[in-house]
This record gives C-alpha cells, sequence and structure tokens, in this order.
C-alpha cells in the first residue's frame, strides 16, 4: 500500500494495522513522503475540531520533593544533588493571580509525590483556587494516589488529571522504574480517574531507555482503550544525575509524526507541545504544533525555584517572568500559524466539521 493510503486509511479509520503504524513510525527511507502526508491531514483535522485556536495552561510546579525514583527523572528520590523546594498555599496562589491576569484559565499543579501535601492541604488549595477563579479548570498532576484521594481531590473541584503512562509495555516499565511500581498500578489511576468523572491526560515519552517500535504501537493501543481527553508525549531528555545519563534523547522527528498519528487516531484530543519538544530544538513547540498539537503549556512557576524542577537536562524557560514567557509564546504560535486563546479550553468530543466545510 502506498504511503498515502496509509494516512488516508488512518485518518478515515483512525486506526491502522500494526505493520502499517510501523511503516508510518519508522518512515524508514521515506521520512520526507511519510512527514507531508501526516502533517498535511494532521493539520486540516486539528482544524476541524479545534480552527487555529491554541490552548494555554499555566503550569505551577509546585514540588520537588518525591517519593519515587524513575529513573530517567531529575527530581527521583534518589538524586542526592537535587535542590529541594515547596511552595506554599499563598505562592501558589500568587502563581494563579499573574496567571490569570495574563490571559491563563487553566491552572496545572504539578509535583512530585510529597507526602508533606496531604489530601487536605491540595483539597484546600484546589478548593481556594476554583473560589476565587470559578471561570477556570484546575489540572492536577501529582503522580499515583489512591481512589479516595482522587476523588476527595475532585469533590474540591479539580477539574482534570494528568498522569503519563509513561510506556503501556509492563517489561518496558519496569526497566524505567523500581520494583515498587508497576504499569498494572499505574493503569489502574488512570482507569479510576476516568471514572471518577475528571477529563483524564495521559502519554509517555519518546524515545525513552530500550523504547522500540513494538513498544510505540503499544502505547497506541493503550490509548485506545483508555480514550483520554488529553495526550502529551514529548522526547525522553538525559538528566546528568540519573543512570540513563549517557542515553541519547528522543529524536525531533519521531516526535512529529507520532504526533500527527496521535491527532488522526484521536482527532478530538487535546495535544500538547511539550517543553521537552522546545528543549530539543529551538522550534520544537512550532513544529509540534504543525504537526498537529493544539495546546501549550508555559510556565508559572516562581522564577527561583524554576531550574530546581529540574526533570532533564536544559530544560528552557528557566529564566524567563511569566510575563515574558506569555509573549515569547503568543509570538511563537502566531510565527507557526495559530492562536493563542483566552478560554478555558476543554475537549471537544463531537468538533469535526461536515465534510467539504
Ligand atoms: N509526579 C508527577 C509528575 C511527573 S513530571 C507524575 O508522576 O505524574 C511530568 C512528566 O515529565 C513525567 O510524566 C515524564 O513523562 C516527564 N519526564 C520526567 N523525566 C523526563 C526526562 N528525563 N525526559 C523527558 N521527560 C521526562
Amino acid at each position: 500500500m502506498s504511503i498515502n493510503s496509509m494516512v488516508e486509511n488512518l485518518r478515515k479509520n483512525k486506526d491502522l494495522p500494526d505493520a502499517d503504524l510501523k511503516t508510518l513510525i519508522e518512515s524508514a527511507g521515506c521520512e520526507a513522503e511519510v512527514e507531508t502526508a501526516l502533517f498535511l491531514n494532521a493539520d486540516e483535522v486539528r482544524k476541524d475540531y479545534y480552527g487555529i485556536d491554541v490552548y494555554i495552561r499555566g503550569l505551577i510546579e509546585f514540588t520537588n520533593y518525591c517519593g519515587n525514583d524513575c529513573y530517567y527523572c531529575g527530581i527521583r528520590a534518589g538524586n542526592g544533588k537535587a535542590q529541594r523546594y515547596r511552595l506554599s498555599t499563598e505562592e501558589i496562589l500568587a502563581c494563579c493571580k499573574e496567571g490569570y491576569e495574563l490571559g491563563f484559565r487553566t491552572f496545572v499543579l504539578q509535583g512530585g509525590e510529597d507526602e508533606a501535601f496531604s489530601d487536605g492541604i491540595i483539597c484546600d488549595i484546589v478548593s481556594q483556587i476554583k473560589a476565587l477563579y470559578p471561570d477556570c479548570a484546575v489540572t492536577l498532576s501529582l503522580g499515583e494516589k489512591s481512589y479516595d484521594s482522587y476523588k476527595a481531590y475532585f469533590d474540591a473541584g479539580a477539574n482534570r488529571y494528568l498522569l503519563r503512562h509513561e510506556t503501556a509495555n509492563a517489561e518496558h516499565y519496569r526497566r524505567l522504574h523500581p520494583a515498587d511500581m508497576s504499569l498494572e498500578k499505574r493503569k489502574q489511576c488512570l482507569f479510576d480517574i476516568k471514572e471518577i468523572g475528571y477529563e483524564v491526560g495521559t502519554g509517555f515519552m519518546v524515545g525513552s531507555p530500550y523504547q522500540t517500535t513494538e513498544h510505540i504501537i503499544e502505547d497506541l493501543r493503550f490509548l485506545q482503550k483508555l480514550q483520554p481527553d488529553m495526550i502529551g508525549i514529548g522526547p525522553f531528555i538525559s538528566h546528568q544525575s540519573t543512570q540513563f545519563h549517557d542515553f541519547e534523547n528522543g529524536a525531533l522527528h519521531l516526535c512529529l509524526r507520532l504526533l500527527a498519528i496521535l491527532r488522526l487516531m484521536f482527532p478530538y484530543a487535546l495535544i500538547p507541545a511539550t517543553t521537552a519538544l522546545g528543549t530539543i530544538a529551538g522550534n520544537g513547540r512550532e513544529l509540534g504544533l504543525k504537526a498537529g498539537a493544539n495546546v501549550v503549556m508555559p510556565n508559572l512557576s516562581p522564577i527561583k525555584f524554576r531550574k530546581q524542577y529540574d526533570l532533564y537536562d536544559g530544560k528552557i524557560c528557566t529564566g524567563d517572568k511569566a510575563a515574558k514567557c506569555r509573549v515569547c509564546i503568543e509570538g511563537r504560535v502566531a510565527a507557526a500559524g495559530y492562536k493563542i486563546v483566552v478560554d478555558i479550553g476543554g475537549v471537544k468530543r463531537e468538533g469535526g466539521r461536515p465534510a467539504g466545510k
């Protein structure tokens, strides 16, 4: 089958047999042909659902203490060199205030798995944000919790939860995480989050150590089961103080092809052009948008702590004030041909326009 008909089938059926997915993902010897077809179709589909709108999410990295020891991550528990910090409730609310004034209508609270933030404290933070900014969505990204904890945060007003599955292959998962973590547990968390009623975001790293094309296809199959609202992917980037310091970073073009494949398989999805993508290439996020992404997540964390949320080496946007980041991202989005909107930016499951319109 020709590359063009594979891409057309993917668009029409939102699915392809494994062998065809493998051809598109690897695109061995036909990268230009595959990418031309993928990016063109992905951009048309994203415009059907979302026009040229790009949603912004204000990222507040509120703690880098973490009880987990994910081998790839710079803030893992075992990294004794990491300088740890936590934001107070007042500092978090100050980030939201600044963000609201800059036009953010979603706040993403992300952190390590930090027991100092009890469920009571998280619920208090969430309800204070929702009381002050009832027109905003609160997204949490705090890792693996019990059903009851997820439920408590939801009842306190949290709307969305981000938890990447990282890899859907159990053996690969074990090579990236210590023995006390499991893929089963992570999947259970995701299904709990969904059942409770959150908009759910998941995703995986591209080019993580030992990842194969077959693993990536398993990731796509898992996403088909979960049907998440948001799908975040970004390149693995090595961190000097982890056991993976000598591994190569994920490849830009593999990420871009996967973004386009995700857009065609999940046309409704919220798909960010991630900071990691912008880290491996100066125009990575712009290219991501052109390949089908429709969300960007600028940083609202206080400048003095930005460098310490050190997931991987070379992370961008650690020095500029939120207002400057906002202007910078606006320019980048416009240069790519899209437009940032001041909007809560919910998922559009049925956004497709009729053919020909
Ligand atoms: N504790 C939260 C937040 C983790 S950080 C949680 O468990 O969900 C957010 C994401 O950063 C992770 O899900 C992971 O996919 C990504 N990340 C961590 N280390 C990385 C690295 N070295 N390169 C690229 N992405 C990384």
